[in-house]
C-alpha cells in the first residue's frame, strides 16, 4: 500500500459541501478581490488567532517582507534569522533590502537558539525573524527579552505553525507581527497561495493594507505600493476550513503521538522533540538519522516501499549553489546544527486524514530500517 505525503483532495472530499457552499457564495455576489468574504475571513482570522488585525496577501512570503516594509526595515538594516528553514524567510529579507544575520539553530528543536541571539547583534540591527519550525514555536519569551532590552523589532515567521502555542506564551503576544503561508500544503492551506499579517499595532495594520493595494486604501488616493492581495474565493475556502483547523491539529497530534509510540525502540534515528507543554502542531514529522550519512539510505529505502517521505530541508539557506547571489549577510558564529539538521533529516507523512494503517506501515518500515543499520 502507498502511503502518500499529502491529503489535499481527501481534506476536500471531507468537507465538500461547506467549501462548495463558500465558492457559490463568492461566485454569486460578483466581489472577488477585497470583498466581504475576505473581510469576513480577515474577521474570523483575528478571533481565531487572538490579535487585533488580521490582513490578507496573496503569500506567505510577501507577507514577511511587506511587514518588514511596513516596519520601515530596508537596505542597510539588519535581520536575525537562522538557516534551516524554507528558503522564503531569509528571501523575504532581501525582497526588503535588508541584510539577513544568520545564527545556529538549537539542537533538538531546530528553531532559532535564543542564546546565539545577543552576539549577532549589532548598530544595524533592527529585526528578530524566529521561525516556528516544523509546526512548534520557537522559544519566544527570551527571544522578546533580548528585543526589548535592544529596541529590536520581533517579526514570527508561523508559516508552519498556526494554532500552535507555547507552554506559558502564545504566539505574537509580544511581537510587532505574525505572518503566515495558506499556500495548500499549510495545516490551514488554501486551493493555491495565500498569506497573512496577524498584528495588534495599528499602525503596521494599516501599512500592510495600503502596501498590499497599490498604496491605497481610498479610491484613486495613493502612495507606493504592490499588489498583493489575498483573493476572495480563497478566503472563502480558508473560512470554512477555519472552522476544522483545531480538530485537524488535534488528529496531527494523535498521528505523531502513534509515531513516537511505534519508533520509541529504534536505535539509528532520533524523533522530533516536543517542548513540554508546548502544543506542536506538526505540520511536519521530521526524523532525522543519527547517522548523516545514512539520510539518503532511509529516504530511498522509504519511496522504494511506496512511503512518500521527504526532505525538509535538505540545504540548508547559506550552503545553496550561488549563496548569497549578491545580497547582503552575515554569518555569526558556527552553523553546525543547522547544517546536521539539513544532513539528517526525514519528514515522515503527516496530515489530518492519514489512516492508522498508513502510519502502521510507515512504522513498520522505518523499523524494518532502523533494525537493519542498528
Ligand atoms: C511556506 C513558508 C513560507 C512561504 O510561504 P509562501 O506562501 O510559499 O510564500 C515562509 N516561511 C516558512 C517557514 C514557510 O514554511
Amino acid at each position: 500500500m502507498a502511503v502518500p505525503f499529502y491529503g489535499h483532495v481527501r481534506q476536500y472530499h471531507a468537507i465538500k459541501a461547506e467549501i462548495d457552499a463558500k465558492i457559490q457564495q463568492v461566485l454569486e455576489s460578483g466581489q472577488y478581490v477585497q470583498g466581504p468574504m475576505l473581510k469576513a475571513f480577515e474577521a474570523e482570522a483575528a478571533a481565531f488567532f487572538g490579535s487585533r488585525h488580521a490582513i490578507g496577501v496573496a503569500n506567505g512570503t510577501d507577507a514577511i517582507w511587506l511587514t518588514l516594509m511596513a516596519l520601515g526595515i530596508g537596505p542597510g538594516d539588519e535581520v536575525i534569522t537562522h538557516p534551516n528553514t524554507f528558503f522564503a524567510t531569509v528571501e523575504a529579507i532581501w525582497i526588503a533590502g535588508a541584510t539577513a544575520v544568520l545564527v545556529d539553530c538549537d539542537p533538538r528543536t531546530k528553531c532559532i537558539d535564543p542564546s546565539l541571539i545577543e552576539a549577532a547583534i549589532g548598530p544595524k540591527t533592527k529585526a528578530i525573524i524566529p521561525v516556528h519550525l516544523y509546526g512548534q514555536c520557537a522559544n519566544m519569551p527570551p527571544v522578546w527579552d533580548i528585543a526589548a532590552r535592544h529596541n529590536l523589532m520581533v517579526i514570527e515567521d508561523n508559516a508552519q505553525a498556526i494554532d500552535g502555542r507555547g507552554d506559558a506564551f502564545r504566539q505574537g503576544e509580544r511581537s510587532d507581527a505574525v505572518t503566515t503561508s495558506f499556500i495548500i500544503q499549510k495545516n490551514l492551506g488554501c486551493f493555491g497561495d495565500g498569506g497573512m499579517v496577524f498584528t495588534n499595532r495599528d499602525d503596521v495594520n494599516e501599512r500592510v493594507r495600503k502596501l498590499r493595494n497599490h498604496g491605497s486604501n481610498k479610491r484613486d488616493h495613493h502612495s507606493f505600493g504592490f499588489n498583493s492581495r489575498l483573493d476572495d474565493l480563497q478566503a472563502g475556502v480558508l473560512s470554512a476550513k477555519l472552522k476544522h483547523l483545531k480538530e485537524w491539529t488535534d488528529k496531527r497530534i494523535q498521528w505523531a503521538r502513534r509515531y513516537d509510540t511505534g519508533l520509541k525502540d529504534c536505535r539509528s534515528i532520533t524523533l522530533p522533540y516536543n517542548v513540554p507543554g508546548y502544543r506542536h502542531v506538526y505540520h511536519l514529522y521530521v526524523i532525522e538519522t543519527k547517522n548523516p550519512s545514512l539520510r539518503d539510505d532511509l529516504l530511498n529505502f522509504l519511496n522504494q516501499k511506496g512511503i512518500d517521505a521527504k526532505t525538509h530541508y535538505s540545504i540548508a539557506i547559506h550552503k545553496q549553489a550561488g549563496f548569497p547571489w549578491g545580497k547582503p549577510y552575515r554569518i555569526v558564529g558556527s552553523l553546525a546544527n543547522a547544517e546536521r539538521n539539513a544532513a539528517s533529516c526525514v519528514s515522515l507523512p503527516m496530515f489530518p486524514e492519514l489512516t492508522a494503517a498508513e502510519v502502521d506501515e510507515t512504522i513498520a518500515a522505518v523499523m524494518e530500517w532502523d533494525a537493519k543499520h542498528s
